[in-house]
């Protein structure tokens, strides 16, 4: 088997088990709002930057690899952390996945 996409990894589902409460529902209003920009879009790695009235300018990445998700976001060194940026990200990575035009 082949290693899951990004899209695979981040599904609603996953999100709230990998997130708070909070920061899921921060990070939907985030998204709500158009606040994410991708900058990178592959099937294995996504960039993207978060803004928002609600949130500092932030730049988020998420990578599938052979350990499974791997997550990073600049308003934080916490590496077990899902913030608000990240849910807003993979929420965003799901919209697109499920209406992908051509
Ligand atoms: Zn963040």
């Amino acid at each position: 088997m082949g290693m899951n996409s990004v899209a695979d990894l981040v599904q609603d589902s996953a999100i709230t088990h990998l997130a708070t409460p909070a920061n899921f529902r921060h990070g939907q209003e985030i998204a709500d709002t158009n606040g994410v920009t991708f900058t990178e879009f592959s099937p294995f790695r996504v960039a993207a930057h978060v803004s928002g009235p609600a949130t500092q300018p932030r730049n988020t990445l998420l990578e599938s690899t052979d350990a499974g998700l791997h997550w990073q976001c600049s308003c934080s060194n916490n590496k077990a952390l899902f913030c608000k940026h990240l849910v807003a990200t993979a929420l965003q990575i799901n919209r697109r996945a499920s209406h992908h035009h051509s």
